[in-house]
């Protein structure tokens, strides 16, 4: 399939779209970099205020909007409206604090490098590309896009070919506010067409939000152009339980932690590392409630867990939790395709995993939870720290000392105590180890594409 929406729910074409062609590429770049130019000689005051127009436009728009990214992807609807919101959120928070956060410093004691004044500003890079996974179709790009256009810079922008709609939505959006034309544009293109963008000389810098493969992809290229690049990719995060956690409660988030987004969330707990004193009590109460989760057309209100993206990542899915009951682990609840034209798969435990499991080292990438046996708490910091990733990952313990111990040794880009990881326009967000390099969002975000260019006086 090349770029076109097809629904989830239904398995069924909604609308196809032909990919940019080179000539419009080149078109689309050329617009950028001359917003770019533009962008450099204004004010935040502008910026900002052309973003919050944006953002009252998106929120006019939430309801319509909500649904498209429900087609197209298939989240719950309620979820899709909340990202809408989100993403409105996150541009006011940077049309408010932008000239904050990039207002540099200046040195106590010039004298001591032998100055009258030294101080640092950043500036702007100039365009800046964004390669961007479906699953939050306007989150994952507004995260990107609101810091990077009120830090003066314009942005690229590759979508994931089965989100075209939500891409060409975003294509127009920031011009709408009041951007000047070019501000921000959408290329309709494929993964292999990306190495030429990156090439271009007019482009500054690189940011992938997705797999693996794509980030050391996208990375290597940006490296042989000596570009700056942003990672952010998959995660395996560990949602930890010991014995003193209120073990109904830690059931009952680990859930939701588990099938947000129909369970296709880099941030989501994936693997459920449980002190033995409390692990039956706990994999009882988890398998239950995942086994009673409504499942069905994301549209209907009431549905708590819609189908997987695309049929290929629904397939995958099957393959790993098939993999570990092939090698002798036990399925709690789910383990099935249900009978429907559409991509589902129903919320699924798995318990009794060994390390020749695919699912011990690979991230399951939908509603499918891993459950681990813990003997004391460096047994659960062993399995947690096992994986090559190290996105977030949460603890459950109401003592003091443990919870400090889990923060200083867990690798991680997070720790997120007695709760689920969420990721929030004040929290900066990113991982270690293959989940990627950089950060997003709060300050670091907005300047990850500046240059911080330090200023020497006599
Ligand atoms: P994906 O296959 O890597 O796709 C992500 C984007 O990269 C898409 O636009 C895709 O385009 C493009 N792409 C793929 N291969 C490429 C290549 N070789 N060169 C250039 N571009 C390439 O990932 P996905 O399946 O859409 O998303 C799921 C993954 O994203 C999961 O691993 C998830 O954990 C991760 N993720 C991470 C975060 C985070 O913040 N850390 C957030 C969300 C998701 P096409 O669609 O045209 O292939």
């Amino acid at each position: 399939m090349g770029i076109a929406t097809v629904n989830p729910t239904t398995g069924l074409i909604e609308k196809e779209f032909e990919p940019h062609s080179p000539e419009e590429v080149q078109v689309r770049i050329g617009e950028a970099a001359q917003a770019a130019v533009q962008l450099r000689g204004t004010t935040f005051e502008q910026r900002a205020a052309w973003m919050r127009a944006a953002a009252e436009m998106l929120m006019k728009e939430a309801s319509r909007l909500g649904k498209l990214i429900t087609v197209e992807m298939g989240k719950p609807i309620a979820q899709s409206v909340a990202e809408v919101e989100k993403s409105a959120k996150a541009m006011h928070y940077y049309a408010d604090n932008a000239e904050a956060f990039l207002s540099g410093t200046s040195l106590e004691n010039p004298a001591a490098v032998g100055a009258s004044r030294a101080w640092t500003r950043y500036e702007p890079l100039g365009t800046v590309l964004a390669v961007m996974p479906w699953n939050y179709p306007l989150w994952q790009v507004i995260r990107f896009a609101a810091p990077a256009l009120m830090a003066g810079n314009s942005g690229l922008l590759k979508h994931a070919s089965n989100v075209p709609q939500s891409a060409l939505f975003l294509d127009t959006l920031f011009e709408r506010g009041g951007f000047p034309k070019g501000s921000f544009r959408t290329l309709l293109i494929g993964g292999a067409e990306v190495a030429g963008v990156l090439a271009d000389p007019r482009v500054k810098a690189v940011t992938l939000t997705g797999s693996e493969p794509a980030g050391r992809s996208v990375a290597s290229i940006a490296a042989d152009h000596v570009k700056k690049s942003v990672l952010e990719l998959g995660g395996s995060d560990p949602f930890i339980v010991m014995p003193t956690a209120d073990i109904a409660e830690a059931a009952a988030v680990a859930v939701r932690a588990r099938i947000n987004n129909n369970g296709q969330s880099c941030i989501a707990g994936k693997r459920f590392i449980v002190h033995e004193d409390v692990y039956d009590a706990f994999a009882a109460e988890f398998a239950q409630r995942m086994a009673g989760l409504v499942v069905g057309d994301p549209l209907d209100p009431e549905t708590e867990v819609g189908p997987l993206a695309t049929r290929s990542g629904r397939d995958e899915l099957v393959e790993l939790v098939e993999d570990a009951r092939g090698r002798g682990a036990q399925i709690l609840a789910g383990g099935i395709v249900p009978d429907s034209d559409g991509f589902f798969y129903a919320p699924t435990v798995v318990a009794g995993l060994s390390e020749d499991m695919r699912l011990v080292q690979e991230e399951a990438f939908g509603p499918v939870a891993s459950l681990y046996r813990a003997k004391d708490r460096e047994d659960a910091l062993r399995i947690a720290n096992q994986t090559s990733f190290g996105l977030s990952s949460a603890v459950w313990t109401r003592d003091e000392a443990e919870e400090r111990w889990f923060m200083e040794n867990l690798e991680a880009g997070a720790v997120f105590i007695n709760g689920m990881t969420v990721s929030n326009q004040e929290l900066p967000f990113g991982g270690i180890k293959r989940s990627g390099f950089g950060r997003e969002l709060a300050a670091e975000g907005i300047r990850e594409f500046c240059n911080l260019k330090t200023v020497w006086k006599a």
